[in-house]
């Protein structure tokens, strides 16, 4: 396993690659690796020949007032797991090597990016997208792996890819959650222990919700309202948004008539949780 730091080394390696006509896998992470990330890495693994992950953890998709400074950095920790995963390469590019001092130019994905997490977070999908679009250009795979945790980031990369024709398929990879459903997510090691073991209620009340519309309730506001109280009754977490959504365009659903999906933020104390459920009726 290598460990590259720019963009012109990793070029240069891809070109040796790219005329062994091998199969390019990139796993984009900001790192703190749990096994949310190592599900996507082992599946690049097995549908690839050179697996790349990429650690950064991108300035552009953190408000002011959130916590940029404080994310988990593990350089060793992490180098360590992804040799475990037979990781080919990573990409350790610093803000200064993605980010020159004389950069201007962004990418953003129109309404999608404003909905859901878009309405706490103002820029935040405008940063991911830059940042996605930036790794595609510099890394070129075939294939890009991506985690339903962060289910409104896949819908608005799939439109970006989409809408500039970038030649990458996208695989989304099934949520990893800990035995008591609480989704995994570098987040999690801020939750004290009340606020851990309050969590999973958040889990439980998607499931819930989700087993009510398979009994025939279709009225989102029902369910959310049921979520809701399920939150407030059992937990010290604050709602930032709870909502019944179609999943291509996000706009919200009233009525439940095929399919899409329950996604919710939580906060507990300053950390602030998302997950999602998806449904499907006939
Ligand atoms: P992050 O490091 O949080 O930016 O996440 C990097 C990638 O891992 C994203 O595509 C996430 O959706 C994915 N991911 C994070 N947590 C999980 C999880 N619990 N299960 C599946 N994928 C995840």
């Amino acid at each position: 396993m290598r460990v590259i730091k720019s963009i012109k080394s990793i070029r240069t390696f891809l070109k040796t690659i790219k005329i062994k006509n091998k199969r390019i896998g990139l796993v984009p992470t900001m790192g703190a690796l749990h096994k949310g990330h190592l599900s996507l890495i082992q599946k690049s693994r097995r549908e690839n020949d050179i697996i790349i992950l990429s650690i950064f953890v991108n300035p552009k998709q953190f408000g002011p007032k959130e916590d940029f400074t404080q994310y988990p950095r593990q350089e060793k920790k992490d180098e360590l797991l992804a040799k475990k995963e037979k990781v080919d390469i990573i990409f350790y590019p610093s803000v200064e090597e993605l980010y020159p001092k004389d950069y201007l130019t962004y990418v953003f994905v129109d309404e999608l990016g404003e909905k859901l997490c878009g309405q706490s977070r103002p820029n935040h999908f405008q940063g991911v997208t830059t940042i996605v679009a930036k790794l595609l250009n510099i890394i070129t795979p075939d294939t890009l792996y991506l985690g339903q945790k962060d289910a409104q980031q896949v819908i608005i990369i799939n439109k970006m890819i989409q809408n500039l024709n970038i030649p990458v398929k996208v695989k989304t990879c099934p949520i990893i959650r800990e035995p008591d459903g609480l989704a995994m997510s570098s987040r999690n090691r801020y939750l004290s222990s009340r606020q851990r073991k309050e969590a999973p209620i958040l889990f439980q009340s998607l499931k819930s919700a989700k087993k009510r519309i398979q009994k025939g309730e279709h009225r989102s506001a029902a369910l959310l309202q049921m979520i809701q109280s399920n939150i407030e009754r059992n937990s010290s977490g604050r709602i930032d948004y709870l909502e019944c959504v179609d999943n291509q365009s996000l706009n919200p659903l009233k009525k439940i008539t095929s399919s899409g999906m329950i996604a919710l933020a939580v906060k507990f104390g300053s950390t602030r949780l998302i997950d999602n459920i998806e449904f499907k009726i006939k």
